[in-house]
């Protein structure tokens, strides 16, 4: 019977604000092109949305265009300065949700993850990240070179592909394990022996691109939450409509993780009563 509970966060607009359009900013790239017009003429041209930002991004990679000769390691360092840009209440959250759990429970552990469209190389630039997440999954890219710059895509992370990480982290895939072997996914576990059920999960996103992940935890009775900005109410709109009346969350919130605000606390919550329903199970023995 597995102890550990995984809280699942995708990053950009739930954790920090839009990290593609920060980077875009950084390099005086106007954003409001970049999405309204030249993304959204691609998508209309079929593209798949995760496909059409990371094109659109390489289109401005090289000598004289406006992301220079950008490399992975650049992104690194510009995740590094998103560490003051984390939604309210992160990271005390994550050690607050340890404490939650470890009181409860001692043989209990608590595991953070995020899983993403954006890009790998900004999010593993994050101290905040590198501290307290066991694992995260973005869109890689590649390089060529010397210097080296940003030539292709290697990896993107789309709307049900969000999905197959969460059966990675179900399954007890790692990172590097799966890097390597792409296949191991599809290694048959039996769902007794997987090291993290559905069930112990809590997903937290804000876009369309999460829904497959909201649904396939409801499916499982598992919790989700959803994030919105009230700032823009046609977005707020759509994301009451999509997330709230189709009951695909259990509720939406802004982002603010501190300890007294909704989402903060309906997130301790969440993992003090899963904390505690698990801790039932190890006392009585008994084994779904
Ligand atoms: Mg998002």
């Amino acid at each position: 019977m597995s102890n550990i509970i995984a809280v699942i966060f995708d990053f950009d607009d739930t954790l920090v604000p839009d990290s593609t359009s920060l980077l875009l900013e950084k390099f005086g790239v106007d954003t409001r092109r970049f999405w309204k017009d030249a993304y959204s003429k691609l998508v209309t041209k079929g593209y798949d949305p995760t496909l059409a930002y990371l094109k659109l991004l390489l289109d401005l990679v090289g000598e004289g265009k406006p992301l220079g000769m950008l490399s992975n390691q650049e992104l690194n360092e510009f995740g590094k300065t998103l560490d003051t840009m984390f939604y309210p209440g992160i990271p005390e959250l994550f050690d607050d949700l340890r404490k939650i759990v470890r009181n409860i429970n001692e043989l209990i552990a608590i595991e953070f993850y995020i899983i993403t469209g954006g890009l790998h190389a900004i999010i593993s630039g994050s101290n905040i990240v590198n501290d307290n997440f066991y694992g995260f999954y973005g869109c890689t890219l590649d390089e060529e070179g010397d210097p080296p710059r940003l030539t292709s895509i290697k990896r993107a992370i789309t709307f049900t592909e969000k999905t197959r990480y969460i059966f990675e982290i179900n399954k007890g895939i790692r990172y590097r394990d799966a890097l390597v072997d792409p296949f191991a996914i599809n290694t048959f576990i039996p769902h007794s022996e997987r090291r993290i059920p559905i069930e112990n999960m809590i997903y937290l996103g804000d876009g369309y691109n999460d829904i497959p992940c909201f649904s396939l935890l409801a499916a499982h009775r598992a919790a989700s939450f959803g994030v919105f900005s009230p700032e823009d109410n046609k977005k707020a709109q759509h994301s009451f409509i999509d997330m709230v009346q189709y009951h695909r969350v259990q509720s939406i919130h802004i982002p603010d993780y501190k300890e007294d605000k909704d989402l903060g606390s309906l997130l301790r919550l969440a993992v003090s009563t899963l904390a505690s329903s698990i801790s039932l199970r190890l006392q009585s023995g008994y084994v779904r």
